[in-house]
C-alpha cells in the first residue's frame, strides 16, 4: 500500500487534478507535507529543491513570512464575508497600477473561471459567437476552450475531450501558435464573425514557446480591424515573467487580460481585467452575468495583495531574471557537455527546457515531436537527485525568490550527472 493507493480509493484517479499524477513520466506522484522557500518535503521524509512552484504562484517561495502572517491575520477576522470588503478594492488597485491595459478588474477563483467568463464577456460585447485559439495554448477546462486543433485553419473544431458539445466546438477555430499567414486567412475569412482571439502571449503550457516577432502585433491589428477583441491569457505569465506582464515585453495593449496563479500567492485567487468600456459589460453594470460564492473573498485577496507588494519591485524582477538564467544556462551547459541535445528558453521567473535538436522551439509541431522518452529518464533521475521538476515534457518550469544561488548550482550538478547518465 502507498498513500497513493490510498488516494485512489477515493478520489478520482487519486490527484484532484490530473497534472499531479505521473501519466507522463510514469511511477507514483510524491506526496508533500510541508514546504519552505524554494524546498519542499515529502511524507517520506525527502526533500526536494522545488521547480513547480505550485505550477506558478510561489513566486516569492514557499510559505513567505510575510504572506503567511497576513493570511493568518485576515483569516482570525473571518474566512469570507459575501460581501464587499476593502482588501479586494486594494488588491483591484494594486492590479490597475501594475498592469495600464486594466481600468477595472473581477476577482474570481480559479484561471478556468477567468478565461471562461472572458470569453463570456466577449462574445456578449460583441454579440457574436466564434473564438480563436492557438494549438498548444491552455485556457483551463472550459467547454468552449478544451478543442484542440482541425486539419486546416477553418476546419470544423473538434472536442479535444467526450463532453464537449460538438455545437460549442463548431464556435471555436484553432490555429498554429506563431503562424501569422493563419491569423490573417481566418480573420479574411469570417473576421466579422470572431467575438476574440485568446492567447497566452508566451506560451506555457507546450513547454515554453515565445511568440516570434510580428505574431502579437498581427493579432492586435487583426482584431482592431475585426472590431474583435484581444485576450492575452497571462494566467500563467502574469507578474510570474516581468512586474508589468508578458504583455509589458511586447509593448501590446489586449482588450482583456486573464490572471491566476501569482495574483493568489498561493491561494485561489484569479481575475479577469480590462478596458473600463469592455468591462462595463459585466453585470451588475452590463447584461453579461458571472459570479462567484467566494469571489474576492479576504484571505486570497490577502496573500495576493501581499505578494503583489512585494514583487512591485525593479531590483525583485533583476534578482529574479538572473537566477533564472544562471539555472537554464546551466543547464544547457551540462547537457551540451554530456552530448545532449535540448532547446531553453527563460523570462523572469520562467523557463523551459525541450528535449530537441531542432531547437530554437516556436511551434507546437516541434514541442510534440520532442524526445519524451529522454525527458522520463531525466525527469526520474533528477526526482532520485532531490530535484522535482514538472512531471511532464510538456509543462513550464518556475523558479522563486527564494531559490540561491547553492540551491541552482545543486540542480545544475545533479542534472549534470542526470545528462551523463542518460547518454549510457
Ligand atoms: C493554469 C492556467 C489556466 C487555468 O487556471 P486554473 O487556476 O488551473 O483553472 C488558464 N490559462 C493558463 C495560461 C494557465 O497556465
Amino acid at each position: 500500500m502507498s498513500l497513493y493507493t490510498d488516494a485512489r480509493e477515493v478520489i478520482a484517479g487519486g490527484v484532484n487534478s490530473p497534472v499531479r499524477a505521473f501519466a507522463g513520466v510514469g511511477g507514483e506522484p510524491v506526496f508533500f507535507k510541508n514546504a519552505k522557500g524554494a524546498r519542499f518535503q515529502s511524507e517520506d521524509g525527502k526533500e526536494y529543491i522545488d521547480y513547480v512552484g505550485s505550477w506558478g504562484p510561489m513566486i516569492l517561495g514557499h510559505a513567505h513570512p510575510d504572506v503567511i502572517d497576513t493570511v493568518v491575520a485576515t483569516a482570525r477576522s473571518g474566512l469570507s464575508f459575501g460581501a464587499p470588503c476593502v482588501l479586494e478594492t486594494q488588491i483591484a488597485e494594486k492590479i490597475c497600477e501594475m498592469l495600464p491595459s486594466a481600468d477595472k478588474v473581477r476577482m474570481v477563483s480559479s484561471g478556468t473561471e477567468a478565461t471562461m467568463s472572458a470569453i463570456r464577456l466577449a462574445r456578449g460585447h460583441t454579440g457574436r459567437d466564434k473564438i480563436v485559439k492557438f494549438e498548444g495554448c491552455y485556457h483551463g477546462h472550459s467547454d468552449s476552450l478544451l478543442i484542440k486543433a482541425g486539419s486546416g485553419a477553418l476546419t470544423l473544431g473538434v472536442p479535444s475531450s467526450p463532453g464537449v458539445p460538438a455545437g460549442l466546438a463548431e464556435h471555436t477555430i484553432t490555429l498554429p501558435f506563431n503562424d501569422i499567414d493563419a491569423v490573417k486567412s481566418a480573420f479574411d475569412e469570417v473576421g466579422d464573425q470572431i467575438a476574440c482571439v485568446i492567447v497566452e502571449p508566451i506560451a506555457g503550457n507546450m513547454n515554453m514557446v515565445p511568440p516570434v516577432p510580428g505574431f502579437h502585433e498581427a493579432l492586435r491589428d487583426a482584431c482592431t480591424n475585426a472590431g474583435a477583441l484581444l485576450i492575452f491569457d497571462e494566467v500563467m505569465t502574469g507578474f510570474r515573467v516581468a512586474r508589468g506582464c508578458a504583455q509589458s515585453i511586447f509593448g501590446i495593449t489586449p482588450d482583456i487580460t486573464t490572471l491566476g496563479k501569482v495574483i493568489g500567492g498561493g491561494m485561489p485567487a484569479a481575475a479577469y481585467c480590462g478596458s473600463a468600456d469592455v468591462m462595463a459589460s459585466i453585470a451588475p453594470d452590463g447584461p453579461v452575468y458571472q459570479a462567484g460564492t467566494l469571489s474576492g473573498n479576504p484571505v486570497a485577496m490577502a496573500a495576493g495583495l501581499k505578494t503583489l507588494e512585494l514583487i512591485d519591485d525593479d531590483a525583485f524582477w533583476t534578482a529574479l531574471t538572473a537566477k533564472t538564467k544562471h539555472l537554464v544556462d546551466g543547464l544547457a551547459a551540462a547537457a551540451a557537455d554530456a552530448g545532449i541535445p535540448v532547446a531553453v528558453e527563460c523570462e523572469g521567473g520562467m523557463f523551459g527546457m525541450v528535449f530537441t535538436d531542432q531547437g530554437p522551439v516556436r511551434t507546437y509541431a516541434q514541442v510534440a515531436a520532442a524526445d519524451t522518452e529522454r525527458f522520463k529518464a531525466f525527469f526520474h533521475g533528477m526526482l532520485n537527485e532531490g530535484v522535482y521538476f514538472a512531471p511532464s515534457a510538456f509543462e513550464a518550469g518556475f523558479v522563486s525568490a527564494a531559490h540561491s544561488d547553492d540551491d541552482l548550482d545543486q540542480t545544475i550538478a545533479a542534472a549534470a550527472k542526470v545528462f551523463a547518465a542518460l547518454v549510457d
